[in-house]
């Protein structure tokens, strides 16, 4: 399909829209990605992304990053440890665990979400990004579309990409379908100084991940880069607990008291988190987009990444998916097998619902899993399973 006298518009400079905007550019599209975000120096939260051979790596080495990345990616960072609520190990792979390197199926890299849009957005040819860009709507203009923006501006494109997450402004123009409340809410903070801040959590985790499973409750945390330590507490709760309950999220002590009670036959060993994270926390429901969900492909827009298939992240393929969409539109839109961009969409959006359904049901497996009675043992299972296989 010749793409030449075509403007694309990816909303959103996620892992999604910021790799195809740098796949597309590769092969000479006109792109313009518009983030929301004022300006790159925003603050990125969240957990680090582990990124899989077959889909986020793959797309990494197709964008012809993987250089790149090798040099901001966190070594050892894919270390695990499984623990009970009285924080005794069950299952380490720190001294075990083979040296995998990139190529081997099983090697998943680590990296904050920082350098990976750092390095993506260095990619990039200079003006390609327009910060500051909160779509808001956008209506039909000959055959395209015209895009408006919080700040006042409009801008008219051929193809119209989101790429704008779970709570996509663009979703809605090519389906109704919504996204289903998975059970599920995480409540997600951050230790800055981690050394100082929490020394005993710091050593137990070692520079890598720590699972914690009891009471159907979890607590999950990673090392990041500058001496952070994202964790989240994770429980089965109503889809409103995060807006019914009274907790100010600011405020450490409440929340503190909060940790203490919810979670009480939980070791004091966890508390350390709670009482030394930056404040506020981030109260976020799970969501996930119905597996069967399917819609007539439009001609001129598509959407990728969470903003098409939101999942829980038990599985950590969101990113990875996200990703591997970037990829393969990114093929689809410029192979010479298209003669017009309505076919190149159709097929990548019947195979992208596909692939992303199969990813949403092991994370939604995972996550029932991981909130069950038996926690501790069906995930011991599952990483020794998945030990054996990489043998
Ligand atoms: C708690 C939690 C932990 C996770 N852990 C992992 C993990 O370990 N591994 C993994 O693979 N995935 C994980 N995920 C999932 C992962 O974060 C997402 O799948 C991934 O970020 C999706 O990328 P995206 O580019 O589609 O969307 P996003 O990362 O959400 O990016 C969307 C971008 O669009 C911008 N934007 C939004 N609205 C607008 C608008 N109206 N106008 C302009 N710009 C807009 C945003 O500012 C943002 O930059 C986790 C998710 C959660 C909630």
């Amino acid at each position: 399909m010749n793409l030449k006298n075509k403007q694309i518009a990816i909303v959103g400079g996620g892992p999604s829209g910021l790799t195809l905007a740098r796949l597309l550019q590769i092969k000479g599209a006109n792109v313009k990605l518009y983030e929301r975000d004022f300006d790159q120096n925003a603050r990125l939260i969240g957990s680090p992304l582990d990124l899989h051979e077959e889909s986020g790596l793959e797309a990494i080495r197709k964008a012809d990053l993987l250089e790149s990345f090798k040099k901001n990616f966190r070594p050892g960072a894919d270390r695990m440890l499984i623990l009970d609520e009285q924080a005794k190990i069950f299952f380490s792979d720190h001294e075990t665990k083979p040296n995998e390197d990139f190529g081997s199926a099983h090697f998943r890299p680590e990296i904050d979400r920082g350098p990976l849009r750092n390095m993506l957005l260095e990619s990039l040819q200079s003006g390609t990004v327009v910060w500051d860009s909160h779509f808001i709507s956008m209506e039909k203009q000959n055959e395209g579309w015209l895009l408006h923006f919080k700040n006042g501006s409009s801008v008219a494109a051929d193809i119209v990409i989101a790429a704008d997450g779970a709570n996509s402004k663009i979703r809605p123009y090519i389906t109704n379908i919504k996204s289903f409340y998975s059970g599920v809410t995480m409540l997600e903070g951050n230790l800055y100084d981690a050394k100082i801040a929490a020394p005993h959590i710091c050593r137990l985790l070692n520079g890598g991940k720590i699972m914690g499973f009891g009471n159907k409750k979890n607590i999950l945390m990673g090392q990041k880069g500058n001496d952070e330590i994202g964790f989240y507490a994770s429980f089965k709760a109503d889809e409103r607990w995060a807006v019914n309950n009274s907790l100010n999220y600011s405020d450490k002590t409440q929340m503190l008291e909060w940790f203490k009670k919810e979670y009480s036959e939980w070791s004091t060993v966890w508390y350390e988190l709670f009482e030394n994270a930056s404040a506020p926390f981030i109260p976020r429901p799970i969501y996930c987009m119905p597996l069967d969900q399917t819609w007539d492909a439009l001609p001129n827009a598509t959407m990728i990444g969470d903003a098409a298939h939101v999942m829980p992240p038990f599985a950590g393929e969101g990113a990875n998916m996200a990703m591997l969409d970037a990829l393969e539109l990114s093929e689809c839109l410029t192979s010479e097998k298209f003669t017009t961009a309505h076919e190149a969409i159709s097929l990548f959006e019947v195979n992208m619902r596909k692939r992303a359904a199969i990813a949403a049901k092991e994370s939604l497996d995972n996550g029932e899993r991981m909130h069950s009675e038996n926690a501790l043992n069906e995930m011991l299972n599952f990483f020794e399973r998945f030990d054996e296989a990489r043998m």
